[in-house]
């Protein structure tokens, strides 16, 4: 699956170089990731055995700059899954403008079977194995799927041991404690929110009539429900990776997120307890969410939610990528010719890495910022590359995904071209 994951993200390359003209060379170096670290990691469990995992870490292009992108610790994870990643990195940090370029990493492993010490020597472990690989004018990790800023602070505290200096610049989304910025925790979904605040005009009705569905209620699906809820928006459906509710009158997210978080889950909210008495819902998969009939489908969990398989079932307006990668290149075929409105990954989820910028700039100006002057930043850079990727689509009558990727591969064009190009000899 993870190889068909990463031809499948070149081919998004590939749709976009047909409206925009950059030089071949750069079109070559960005089919290669530039470096590919595998690494086995020994770790001492608690009962006294030995486990060794298997980690990578991959710095896809570092052209506009030190290479950016999360960690996750996942069963699937691949060398391949983080090439992918590593890509889409890339261009999200062109797209955002931000002086990065791309990367991620990643460590096969069911996180919910090790203990908080086996994962503490785990994430150690997995900086001591890469340490050579990373550093704040390098390559600066960050959180992704089931790595959290207590995990980041051991990994920053492992590196400034290894490095003999107190370094924070290292790894963003830390604890705020020890150089995380405010507002980091939220910024995936504070970014989203910005995202489709700046779309909005093109909403079919007013907020309260506004239905949406959540597919994933973790750190970026459960905060955005809770935004859209809080600005009036009909939040008529959430999952996690267990199954999900759905009311048509809309559900009380921020009920339904003490309730998880005090059990562990919504699966307790199905039908048990208290919360089930007061919550009028009906119980659906995570599959049957997707193809609700609702304005707005946010895909908030794994990759390869949408496919070609089900991509016809799909009859949201609005499908707003907070996850990476949840829909394939067959489905957007599919989605685009039923005209639904796909705003892509490298766009609504980027309000992460961007107050993950942030950060590293504040950890190198050692000038900490209030959490009012983050999300103002925030906000203006959302809609200001919002604005610019709706213009290219509009321009040349394109998905908004492709016009993502026509705006990102500019930037990264230039700045590729700009090092030098075959034009220097070849008409020299
Ligand atoms: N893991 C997040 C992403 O996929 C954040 C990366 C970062 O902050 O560097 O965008």
């Amino acid at each position: 699956m993870s190889e068909s994951l990463f031809s499948d993200a070149k081919q998004r390359l590939e749709t976009a170089l047909k409206y925009i003209s950059i030089s071949e060379d750069a079109i070559e170096h960005l089919k290669f990731p530039k470096a590919s670290l595998t690494v086995s990691i020994p770790v001492r469990m608690d009962n006294g055995s030995l486990r060794i995992f298997q980690g990578y870490r991959v710095r896809y292009d570092d052209t506009r700059g030190p290479t950016k992108g999360g960690i996750r610790f996942h069963p699937d994870v691949t060398l391949e899954e983080v090439q992918s990643l590593a890509f889409w990195m890339t261009f999200k940090c062109a797209v955002l403008n931000l002086p990065f370029g791309g990367a991620k990493g990643g460590i096969a492993l069911n996180p919910k079977e090790l203990s908080k010490m086996e994962l503490e020597r785990l994430s150690r472990g997995y900086v001591d194995a890469i340490a050579d690989f990373i550093g704040p004018d390098i390559d600066i990790p960050a959180p992704d799927l089931y790595t959290s800023p207590m995990i980041m602070g051991w990994m920053m505290d492992q590196y400034s041991i290894i490095r003999r200096q107190i370094t924070p610049a290292a790894f963003t989304g830390k604890p705020v404690t020890i150089g995380g910025s405010l507002g980091r925790d939220t910024a995936t979904a504070t970014g989203a929110y910005y995202v489709i605040e700046s779309i909005n005009q093109l909403f079919p009705s007013a907020p309260q009539d506004t239905t949406v569905a959540v597919q994933g209620f973790g750190n970026a699906g459960a905060h955005i429900a809770e935004l859209l809820f809080k600005a009036g928006y009909k939040v008529v459906a959430v999952s996690d990776s267990q199954g999900g509710i759905y009311t048509k009158n809309g559900l009380d997210i921020p009920s339904i997120r003490q309730y998880k978080e005090a059990h562990r889950g919504m699966k307790a909210i199905y039908c048990r307890g208290t919360v089930c008495n007061i919550i009028d819902h009906e119980v659906v998969s995570n599959q049957e969410l997707l193809t609700l009939d609702v304005d707005i489908l946010i895909p908030a969990a794994l990759e390869n939610q949408i496919t070609e398989v089900n991509a016809n079932d799909i009859k949201a307006k609005f499908i707003f990528e907070v996850a990476n990668g949840p829909i394939n290149s067959a489905a957007d075929k599919i989605l685009g010719e039923k005209g639904i409105y796909v705003v892509p990954d490298i766009l609504v989820n980027a309000g992460g890495v961007t107050v993950s910028y942030f950060e590293w700039v504040q950890n190198r100006s050692g000038l900490y910022w209030t959490l009012t002057e983050v999300n103002h930043r925030l906000k203006q850079k959302m809609v200001e590359e919002t604005k610019h990727i709706w213009e290219i689509a509009q321009q040349h009558a394109i998905s908004l995904r492709t016009a993502a990727y026509v705006h990102g591969l500019h930037r990264l064009g230039e700045a590729i071209d700009s090092k030098g190009t075959r034009d220097y000899y070849v008409n020299g």
